[in-house]
C-alpha cells in the first residue's frame, strides 16, 4: 500500500515538473501480438479501461486515429509532433490547459522528441497496437462533443513477423479507426494495396448484408515519406491526390486482379486522400544522436506536416460503425469482440466479423433501452399505492423504452431488429415481473401497518 502511495506521488510530482507531453502521458499496448507457435492477440483491458469508461468521457463520440506501415518509415516519430499538435489545441483527460497553443505548437526548437518509443534500434518490439495514454476532448461549435484517440502500431513488417500476423493487426487497426493513415516510403506499390485486402474483403460483404450504400470504413490517408517525384508532383495534399487517383485510375490493360483491388479499395473507404511528404533531411534520416527535436527538420517537412495536421483535424467526423456514431464506451465493447474475433490462428470469416459486430450493436442498444424502463420505473417507486398505477407506470416506462429501441439506427436486416425487439420486451416484461412483486408486497406491508394503525387507534 506504502509502495502504491509513493509510486502514485511520484507519478504526479513528474506529471507537473513540465510541459513536455511524456512526462504527462505515455503510450500504452493496446493490443498485444504473442508471435511464435500461438500467435495470439491480448487485449490489455485493465490498463486501458480508464480511456474508454472515464466519467469525462461520457457521451462523447470517438474520433480514432491509427497509423500502420512497415517498421523504421517514422510512423512514431510523426504520431510524436502529432500529439504536440494536438496537446496545443485541444484539452485532454490529464491536462485542462493548452500547451504552446496555437502556432506556437510545436514547442521549444531544441525540445528532445517523446511520446510513443520512435527510433528503437532493431531490438525487439512489442508487436501490436499502442494507444496514447490520453484522451483529447473536442467540444465542436454545434454542440459535438468528440474524445480523440491515437492509435500507433508497433511490429509489423518487420523480418519476423509473418503475413498472417501482419493482416491480422492491419485488420484490427482498420476496424478500430476512424481514420486510417498508411505510412509507406517513396512509392505506392501494388503490395501494398494488397495490404487492404481484407478490408475490402469485409467491404464487399458487409456492403451486401446490409441494406444500405454505407462503405464500411471511413478515411484512408496514404502518406508517403521521402517523396522524390516532386517534379511531377507537388508535395503535400493536392499533389497526394492527384498521384493517388492516377494510382488507382482501372484501365482496360490492367489484369482483373489488378483492376478489382482497385474497386475494393474504393468501395471500403468513403474518403481516400494522399499526401506526399519531403525529405526530412540528413539528421533525421541518419544522425544516430538525433534526439527529434524540430531545429533540424528541413523546413519544407514541418510546413506539409502542418498541413496534414491542420487537414486531419479541420472538420473531425465521429467513427460509425454501420452508419452509427460510436461513443467511448461502446467503443471498448467492439474492440473486444474484434479481438475475439482475431483470436485464432487463421484469419476470421469477414461474415463472423459483421454478424459479432451486429450482435454487440444490439446488445448495446438492448442494454441501454432496459436502463431507461429500469430508470423510468424506479423514479415513481414512492409514488404508486394501487395495483392499477404499477401497471400503467409499467404501461408507459416500457412504450418509453421501446420508443427509444425503434428510433435508435438499426443493424441488420428486418428480421434481425425485429427478433431483437422481441427479446427485448421479454427482458422488459421479466423486469417488470420482480418489479411488481417487490412493490405489491411493499404495498402490502404499507396497508398492513396502516390497518394495524386503525385497528389500535379503534381499540384507544
Ligand atoms: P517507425 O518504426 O515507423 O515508428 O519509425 P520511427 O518513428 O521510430 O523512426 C525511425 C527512424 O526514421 C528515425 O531515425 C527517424 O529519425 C527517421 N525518420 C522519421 N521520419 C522520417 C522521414 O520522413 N524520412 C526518413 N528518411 N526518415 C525518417
Ligand atoms: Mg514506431
Amino acid at each position: 500500500m506504502r509502495l502504491t502511495l509513493i509510486i502514485f506521488s511520484l507519478i504526479i510530482v513528474i506529471s507537473y515538473s513540465g510541459n513536455s507531453i511524456a512526462q504527462k502521458q505515455a503510450p500504452v499496448q493496446l493490443l498485444q501480438l504473442a508471435t511464435g507457435n500461438d500467435s495470439t492477440i491480448t487485449l490489455n483491458e485493465e490498463v486501458v479501461k480508464n480511456l474508454f469508461l472515464n466519467s469525462k468521457l461520457k457521451d462523447r463520440k470517438v474520433v480514432v486515429l491509427s497509423i500502420v506501415g512497415a517498421f523504421r518509415k517514422g510512423k512514431s516519430f510523426l504520431m510524436n509532433y502529432l500529439l504536440r499538435y494536438l496537446y496545443a489545441h485541444y484539452p485532454s483527460l490529464t491536462s485542462t490547459e493548452l500547451i504552446n497553443e496555437g502556432d506556437d505548437w510545436m514547442g521549444e526548437p531544441e525540445e528532445p522528441l517523446t511520446g510513443f518509443d520512435w527510433k528503437s534500434g532493431v531490438e525487439r518490439v512489442t508487436k501490436g497496437l499502442i494507444l496514447w495514454g490520453d484522451v483529447f476532448l473536442h467540444d465542436g461549435p454545434r454542440n459535438e462533443k468528440y474524445a480523440i484517440y491515437i492509435m500507433d502500431t508497433q511490429g509489423l513488417f518487420d523480418t519476423e513477423t509473418t503475413t498472417a500476423e501482419n493482416s491480422k493487426i492491419f485488420s484490427l487497426s482498420t476496424l478500430i479507426s476512424s481514420i486510417q493513415i498508411l505510412n509507406i516510403f517513396n512509392l505506392l506499390h501494388e503490395d501494398q494495396l494488397q495490404y487492404l485486402q481484407f478490408a475490402t474483403e469485409y467491404a464487399r460483404f458487409g456492403s451486401s448484408a446490409m441494406d444500405s450504400d454505407k462503405t464500411p470504413f471511413q478515411d484512408l490517408l496514404v502518406l508517403i515519406r521521402d517523396w522524390n517525384g516532386v517534379d511531377e508532383y507537388r508535395y503535400g495534399l493536392r499533389g497526394g491526390n492527384a498521384y493517388l487517383n492516377r494510382f488507382l485510375e482501372i484501365k482496360d490493360h490492367q489484369s482483373k486482379e489488378l483492376q478489382s483491388v482497385r474497386r475494393y479499395i474504393k468501395s471500403s473507404f468513403k474518403n481516400i486522400n494522399c499526401v506526399l511528404m519531403p525529405y526530412p533531411g540528413k539528421t533525421v534520416a541518419v544522425d544516430k544522436r538525433f534526439d527529434g527535436r524540430w531545429i533540424s527538420i528541413d523546413d519544407d517537412f514541418v510546413t506539409i506536416m502542418t498541413e496534414l495536421f491542420n487537414h486531419l483535424f479541420k472538420e473531425l467526423k465521429p467513427k460509425m460503425i454501420n452508419g452509427k456514431a460510436i461513443k467511448s464506451d461502446e467503443l471498448l465493447v467492439f474492440i473486444n469482440s474484434y479481438v475475439e474475433s482475431f483470436k485464432n490462428d487463421s484469419m476470421p470469416e469477414a461474415v463472423s466479423i459483421y454478424e459479432s459486430t451486429m450482435d454487440k450493436q444490439f446488445s448495446i442498444l438492448m442494454a441501454k433501452s432496459v436502463d431507461l424502463y429500469v430508470e423510468a420505473v424506479s423514479s415513481f417507486d414512492g409514488e404508486v399505492s394501487t395495483e392499477q398505477d404499477i401497471n400503467k407506470l409499467h404501461l408507459a416506462a416500457k412504450d418509453k423504452a421501446l420508443k427509444y429501441f425503434n428510433s435508435e439506427k438499426k443493424f441488420g436486416s428486418n428480421a434481425d431488429g425485429f427478433n431483437h425487439r422481441k427479446e427485448l420486451i421479454a427482458k422488459i416484461d421479466e423486469n417488470f415481473k420482480q418489479w411488481k412483486a417487490v412493490t405489491l408486497s411493499q404495498l402490502r406491508k404499507l396497508q398492513e401497518q396502516k390497518t394495524h394503525r386503525i385497528e389500535q387507534e379503534q381499540l384507544l
